[in-house]
């Protein structure tokens, strides 16, 4: 431990009366919530979202949900569950108000979609709502306003039984909040989704949805399945193939697409855990596994999987939305996962038939075919098998790749199938190793990929090495230079050495584009799907592939080389708002103008720590520009000093 000298007090003692005057507060109860909103609350969906989710923990047996003008002017959920008293109606407003946990034990029992008690709190902070609620037992109900946390007004009132929330002028005391919401068409998806996925995990619940004004969705209480036709129309009745399994661990059921119904999006996919929505990339990847040689080219099945765990096994609370969520073992999930898929398609009939088919090329992941150093990663599980070889017979039926691959496979081989012990659990663990292997190249080839674009210059690497480089507070690159220094501002520079590039690769029309393993599917409203049909032919010179233009999305399956697939979106939203005003005429203009957007979005920020090599790069790169002195926003991107200016400051 460190000793402070007594001089160090004597010292100081003059400052001590400063020092005594404290200067901490705690924030006040609207203030805090306004805040806590900003992570409950993105978008009109998020409150369609909790609303939903309240109606349903209220043990509501009928739920209607109105919208106007995409939730930006009213969201309304009437439900028909168990009501507040009086008290609990104005207790609800406050934050961590909660009545469905009591101890921090009783999240580890989780049976209700809510928990936080934050969400009336954050909405009730940045919205004008109005609530009225009665429980079944009590004559009159309560009917109260609130806006911006202020209660406005409290009455008693005859209500219907249950609980009635409107939520008007969302983010009416945040206007760059509500700025920076989206056109009604995009707005509207995300309830849409948000809509779907409650009532897809509640099929015993009656929902209806009205959007200004017409009944978008009735559905009748019924079982999964005919919710998820009700739901997607009567066509995928005939797609879907039922999964069904129960271990000590997890209960699934729920359906697939046969492989032949897969899509070109990734539209229809939904995970619900203990009924609550969720997304995992890993657990996609175990039903893709399933597939495995099944579907052709970048396409995609459907799927609707019900998991039922123990909810002392699992951890909602690791995402303020609650979307993601901890398994306690994972890689068991995966492997039994995968395998109930794979019996089921096989049960069906559906793997042997296609199995003649196969395409070779589906070893191979698109992008990388041809390209001779990551060729061998994908031969996935050729030799793997999640249950080792207890018996020979469900080694054959599982043994993945391989068994498809040898020789015409019959059907028969799955009717083998038997199920899993709990006392055979130990087999399953034996493939895991190479389970997760695979699963580590597949991320490896993708981390490789975003290496070689995420990097500062991806042309050859630059070989003429200008002297050391320094970065200072992740802003600017310092280096000295024969007259002195030159102090180089990282995002500016990066700006115009993308600009130019983007804009040589557009005029000379040789970019080289990416494909992607699985296509992206964006959404847009109808005004920006025309801005992207206009700029089709220039976006396509930067190396976008787009595979489809629809009314209200577009399918992109390549990409330009220095954009990774998690800016994609970004980019393209920043694109259509800088081109907002109207599309230049000429050709040209419109290459400047995509060129200038594109390398605003991708250049590295300020506040970004660059290795010497990027700096170097950087350095080299601007240097290398026709233009290097200014961004591509007429910004300077460097100022140099001489030795004598600095002399002159040391001369006082
Ligand atoms: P949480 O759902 O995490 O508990 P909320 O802020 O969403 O937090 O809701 C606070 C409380 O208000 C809930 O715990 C519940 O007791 C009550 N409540 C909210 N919505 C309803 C509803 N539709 N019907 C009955 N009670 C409700
Ligand atoms: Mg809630």
């Amino acid at each position: 431990m460190k000793v402070v000298p007594e001089a160090f007090f004597r010292r100081n003692e003059a400052n001590q009366i400063h020092r005594m005057s404290s200067i901490i507060q705690l924030l006040p109860d609207h203030v805090a919530n306004q805040i806590a909103a900003g992570e409950v609350v993105q978008r009109p969906a998020s409150v369609v979202k909790e609303l939903l989710e309240n109606a349903v923990d209220a043990g509501a047996t009928d739920i209607k949900l109105i919208i106007k003008d995409a939730g930006k002017s009213l969201v309304q959920v009437i439900d028909n569950g168990k009501g507040m008293s009086v008290t609990d109606s104005r207790l609800c407003f406050e934050r961590h108000a909660t009545s469905k946990i009591r101890l921090a034990e009783d999240l580890f029992s989780l049976s209700t979609k809510g928990f936080r008690g934050e969400a009336l709190a954050s909405i009730a902070a940045i919205a004008h709502v109005e609530m009225k609620t009665r429980q079944d037992q009590e004559e009159l109900g309560t009917q109260l306003v609130i806006e911006g946390s202020k209660f406005i007004a409290q009455d008693v009132a005859v209500l219907p039984k249950g609980t009635s929330f409107s939520v008007k002028n969302l983010f009416f005391n945040i206007p760059a909040r509500r700025n920076f919401l989206k056109s009604d068409t995009v707005e509207h998806r995300h309830i849409l989704d948000e809509f779907q996925r409650v009532a897809l995990a509640h099929p015993n619940i009656h929902f209806t949805m009205y959007h200004n004004g017409s009944e978008m969705f009735n559905l009748p209480q019924s079982n999964f399945r005919q919710r998820i036709v009700n739901i997607f129309s009567g066509k995928t009745n005939e797609k879907l193939v039922p999964i069904q399994e129960s271990t000590e661990i997890v209960g699934i059921q729920g359906f697939v697409s046969k492989p032949e119904f897969a899509k070109k999006n990734r539209g229809e996919q939904f995970f619900f855990v203990n009924d609550r929505f969720i997304k995992s990339g890993y657990l996609h990847h175990a039903i893709m596994a399933a597939y495995e040689g099944l579907l052709k080219d970048g396409s995609q099945p459907s799927y609707f999987i019900y998991l039922n765990v123990p909810p002392n096994t699992i951890d909602i609370n690791i995402h303020p939305t609650k979307t993601e969520i901890k398994f306690d073992d994972e890689h068991a999930l995966y492997a039994i996962l995968r395998s109930s898929v794979k019996h089921s398609l096989g049960q069906f009939n559906v793997a042997p038939v296609l199995d003649f088919d196969r395409d070779s090329n589906l070893d191979t992941p698109y992008g990388y075919e041809g390209k001779e150093a990551s060729m061998p990663i994908i031969q996935v599980d050729a030799n793997f098998n999640p249950f080792g070889n207890p018996e020979p017979s469900l080694a054959k039926s599982y043994s993945g790749g391989s068994s498809y691959s040898s020789s015409g496979n019959s059907g028969n081989s799955f009717s083998s199938y038997k199920k899993q012990e709990p006392s055979s659990w130990e087999s399953l663990y034996v493939g895991l190793k190479q389970d997760t292997e695979t699963i580590t190249q597949i991320e490896d080839i993708e981390f490789e990929s975003e290496e070689v674009t995420g990097s500062l210059f991806n042309d050859k690497e630059i070989e003429e090495v200008v002297h050391r480089t320094y970065q200072i507070h992740k802003k600017y690159i310092v280096s000295p230079i024969k007259s002195g220094m030159v102090i180089i501002d990282q995002q500016r520079a990066h700006q115009r050495v993308l600009y130019e590039q983007f804009l040589t690769n557009m005029t000379v029309h040789q970019a080289s584009s990416q494909q992607l393993l699985f296509p992206l599917n964006l959404y847009f409203s109808s005004t920006e799907i025309n801005l992207i049909t206009e700029l089709q032919l220039s976006l396509i010179n930067t190396g976008f592939v787009f595979e489809e233009i629809n009314d209200d999305s577009v399918v992109i399956s390549g990409l330009p080389v220095n954009v990774t697939e998690s800016e994609v979106s970004i980019l393209l939203e920043q694109l259509l708002s800088d081109l907002q005003d109207g599309i230049p005429e000429s050709s040209f203009s419109q290459n400047d103008s995509i060129a200038k957007s594109m390398a605003k979005s991708l250049a590295v920020k300020t506040g970004t720590y660059l290795t010497e090599k990027e700096q170097e790069n950087l350095v080299n790169g601007l240097f290398a520009c026709k233009e290097p002195n200014v961004s591509p926003f007429h910004k300077p991107t460097f100022i140099t000093m001489r030795v004598e200016d600095l002399d002159k400051k040391f001369a006082v």
